[in-house]
């Protein structure tokens, strides 16, 4: 066994069922001489988050993307990050010291948000959302890499990895995507088709080596909201915004062979 001595950072969410398998989980590590770490170690080995997807998006963000590989306990509803069930510690804990365990890289997407003054960068695991403060049209002048694409009208657009094809962009009407590929999807958020305005009415897929650019009209620069896995970010006198993968890696655990095709199948279907 030469897992001894491995630094570990618990997270948990508020549900009294969470506080519970937490509360039994760091027994059960102290017991097999694990160390869990009393706030969170930046140079811990492993983050272990009891919650939801939520939970678990929070957890990454909060910690602003550790190095360490990441495993979630699932205490929500059904859980597409969350690989593990409370019941399942001790069977995890032998093979976390085996060394039985796969880990899978996904990376988050990047956006640059420039304003009239200057250029902040956030991360989206799951999207980024670009959308109207007020319930007014948005338009939104959209390119791929240097190309111009389309004048975008309507409440806004979502950009969602693999990974995050299965929230809000699957409610949009977005396709779900197999995480084995590498690309981006760009899915409008109720896009006006009339005489007056043409925006693509489907999801678009691009490659992964993309760069999106967002150009607001002038007139709506004021009132552009940027939204990241859950998260709101309001700017004034937005000028560009630049969506692209990031280089960054999420490190997932698996301690058995992830099955997506179940998963997808057991929510949706
Ligand atoms: P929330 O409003 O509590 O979550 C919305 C639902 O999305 C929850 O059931 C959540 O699962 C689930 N979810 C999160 N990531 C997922 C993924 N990659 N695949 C499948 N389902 C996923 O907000 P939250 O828990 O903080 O999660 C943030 C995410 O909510 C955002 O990234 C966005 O994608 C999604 N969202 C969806 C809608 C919509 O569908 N209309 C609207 C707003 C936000 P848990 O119950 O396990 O947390
Ligand atoms: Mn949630």
């Amino acid at each position: 066994m030469y897992s001894i001595n491995k630094i570990i950072n618990v997270v948990s969410n508020n549900k009294p069922v969470s506080k519970e398998t937490e509360r039994i989980l760091k027994h059960k590590l102290e017991k097999n001489n694990f160390t869990v770490a009393e706030n969170f170690d930046p140079n811990g080995d492993l983050v272990i988050c009891i919650g939801g997807d939520g939970s678990f998006l929070r957890t990454i963000h909060k910690f602003n993307f550790p190095d360490m590989p990441i495993i979630g306990i699932n205490t929500g509803h059904l859980g597409f990050f969350q690989d593990l069930s409370p019941h399942e510690l001790d069977e995890f804990i032998f093979k976390y010291r085996k060394g039985d365990y796969k880990i899978d890289e996904i990376h988050p997407l990047e956006a640059t948000i420039c304003t009239r003054n200057s250029c902040i960068e956030i991360l989206g695991i799951n999207e980024i959302i670009i959308r109207g403060y007020k319930s007014t049209t948005i338009h939104l002048n959209l390119s791929l890499d240097e190309s111009f694409l389309e004048k975008f009208s309507g409440d806004g657009i979502l950009v969602s990895t693999p990974t995050g094809s299965t929230a809000y962009n699957y409610s949009l009407g977005g396709s779900i995507v197999d995480p084995r590929l590498n690309m981006m999807q760009i899915t409008p958020i109720a896009p006006i088709n009339t005489v007056a305005y043409r925006s693509f009415t489907s999801s678009i897929i691009v490659p992964e080596y993309s760069t999106i650019k967002v150009h607001p009209e002038y007139a709506y620069e004021n009132s552009i909201l940027i939204a990241s896995d859950g998260t709101e970010h309001r700017y004034n006198s937005i000028v560009e915004v630049q969506i692209q993968l990031s280089e960054l890696k999420v490190k997932l655990l698996r301690f058995r062979e992830y099955n997506f095709w179940n998963k997808a199948k057991e929510k949706f279907l």
